[in-house]
């Protein structure tokens, strides 16, 4: 079984002012990392959100790229969306993992930001680890996962760096990057 899964968090992250909020669905998120996902061996993506109204607008893009006109006009994203899921919070991702995986599963937050921990851990390491434990990898909305979210997961991932000092990409680019990292050594 594939050990790959990730999840985009839309509750708890937080705004510009530091504020815990729940961000609403971005369709151009869940078809792009949709597709970057299955390319790379996500076994389950996940959209994490607690709201009922924003269930129905992924039941309902799913729905419309999944069958009839949509996957006629479209098979490639109608196949992404094999791996696309939603749950109502990270704790119901985790359980729904522990029961398939035996509970054996660990939690990775992603960020830009340098954190400081002794949960620090390089891509290159995260690439071995893969290979034996399944990984629950959490991506950030709005200004990013919550401190605490962060600091509760197994493993903090250290920020994907560029060749200058500006490294806040946009959450798909950082999933591309990312799966295709712990993929492929370069
Ligand atoms: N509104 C933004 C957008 O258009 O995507 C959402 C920004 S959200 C804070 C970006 C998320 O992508 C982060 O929470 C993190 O999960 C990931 N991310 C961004 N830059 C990153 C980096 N340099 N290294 C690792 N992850 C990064």
């Amino acid at each position: 079984m594939n050990n790959l899964n990730i999840a985009l968090v839309h509750y708890p992250v937080l705004n510009k002012l530091g504020e815990i909020v729940t961000t609403s669905v971005t369709p151009f998120d869940i078809h792009d990392i949709s597709r970057s996902g299955l390319t790379f061996g996500v076994r389950s993506f996940y959209i994490v959100n607690p709201s009922q109204k924003q269930k129905e607008v992924l039941d309902r893009i799913s729905k419309f790229w999944s069958s009839g006109i949509g996957k006629e006009y479209n098979e490639t994203r109608s196949q992404a969306f094999e791996i696309t899921k939603f749950a109502y919070s990270i704790d119901e991702v985790k359980q729904n993992l522990i029961n398939e995986y035996n509970g054996n599963i660990k939690l990775v937050a992603t960020t830009a930001k340098d954190i400081k921990s002794d949960k620090s851990i390089s891509i290159d390491e995260l690439r071995g680890i893969k290979n034996t434990t399944p990984l629950l990898i959490l991506f950030g909305t709005g200004w990013g996962l919550t401190p605490d979210i962060i600091s509760n997961c197994d493993y903090i991932m250290k920020p994907i760096k560029g060749i200058s000092d500006y490294n806040h990409l946009s959450v798909r680019s950082a999933v591309s990057i990312i799966l295709y990292l712990i993929n492929n050594q370069i």
